[in-house]
């Protein structure tokens, strides 16, 4: 199977998965009507659902180190696609990139990254810490090269999928590799736009001085089929963009197409909190384990507020 194939089948799949569709604002197809469309979508006990909440309820794992990203700091050849696919912005990009060690059971092959973002700089992650949310999340999707490019076969192992999280902060200065994508947002306002996008080292959009810092559990796609799943590897230090790369996201996509008679803006795109039920949640050999180091500088602001009006009245 070529490229074009494979890209069409992985599309196709999407397409099928997804006719019935999911949303995330509306009663009847909210996260939390997604089980009368999708069986497995239902948070029923003691099921592997993401995303959680991380805290200190975890145990370190001394032999989880750094994961091992092939072709993840070169420019990979051929052309990226970012699109508008209605639930988010997603890049979807060419064969070349690989996920393994770190714990994780196999090689992943990478297919593509997206955002989860929310109305504001005070909520949009899909996982929290400590109950906050980041203003973003970003999410590397890999699949068992082994299953490559059969994804449906992938979505029947329970550890057929390993998404990469990490958690996008807000901060005073521009980020240069971010603005790659942010900047070709309004190119990819509307449902069903894209925008070719010439491959860059994906790991400029990761938190590189910190990438043996993470969580590491077992759950499930955030969205429909919400396949159980994902070996989930959730980066402890978030990567910075400025407030107004986040607003190119919260203010600049619609989840209705171009033209529509009701234009229909696309925010608070992200799943609610699931049970962890008894399932083991890791935090590899290097994590802080939810130190204030790990907090959202929002949050951080939020704790000194007082003190700071103490210092000021
Ligand atoms: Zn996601």
């Amino acid at each position: 199977m070529n490229i074009l194939e494979t890209v069409l089948y992985f599309t196709a799949f999407i397409a099928n998965s997804y006719a019935a569709d999911f949303c995330y604002d509306e009663e009847y197809c909210n996260p939390y009507s997604w089980g009368n469309k999708f069986p497995s979508c239902h948070p029923i006990i003691d099921q592997h659902h993401s995303p959680i909440n991380l805290d200190q309820q975890m145990s370190r794992n001394m032999s989880l180190g750094a994961l091992q990203l092939k072709g993840f700091d070169t420019v990979q050849p051929g052309e990226w696609t970012l699109k508008n696919n209605g639930h988010t912005v997603v890049l979807q990009v060419e064969l070349g990139m690989e996920v393994r060690g770190g714990g994780l059971p196999g090689n992943y092959t990478t297919l593509q990254l997206h955002f989860h973002w929310g109305s504001n700089s005070t909520n949009g992650s899909e996982h929290t810490i400590n109950g906050r949310r980041y203003p973003m999340e970003m999410h590397i999707v890999n699949m068992k090269t082994v299953y490559y490019p059969n994804f449906t076969a992938a979505l029947e192992d329970p550890t057929g999928i390993a998404v990469l999280g990490v958690f996008i902060d807000v901060a005073e200065a521009e980020s240069d590799s971010f603005s790659v994508l942010s900047n070709l947002v309004p190119a990819v306002a509307y449902k069903g736009k894209t925008a070719q996008v010439a491959p860059f080292p994906l790991s400029s959009l990761l938190p590189m001085n910190n990438m043996s810092q993470y969580y590491r559990y077992h759950g499930s796609l955030t969205t429909p089929p919400c396949s159980k799943a994902v070996e989930w590897t959730v980066y402890e230090v978030p990567i910075y963009i400025s407030y107004k790369q986040l607003s190119q996201f919260v203010s600049g996509v619609y989840h209705s197409e171009e033209g529509a008679q009701r234009v229909a803006p696309l925010y608070n795109n992200f799943r609610h909190i699931h049970d962890t039920f008894n399932r083991k949640v890791h935090a590899s050999k290097d994590a802080a384990l939810l130190s204030s180091a790990a907090l959202p500088v929002y949050s951080l602001l939020l704790c000194l507020a007082p003190v700071l009006s103490v210092g000021l009245s």
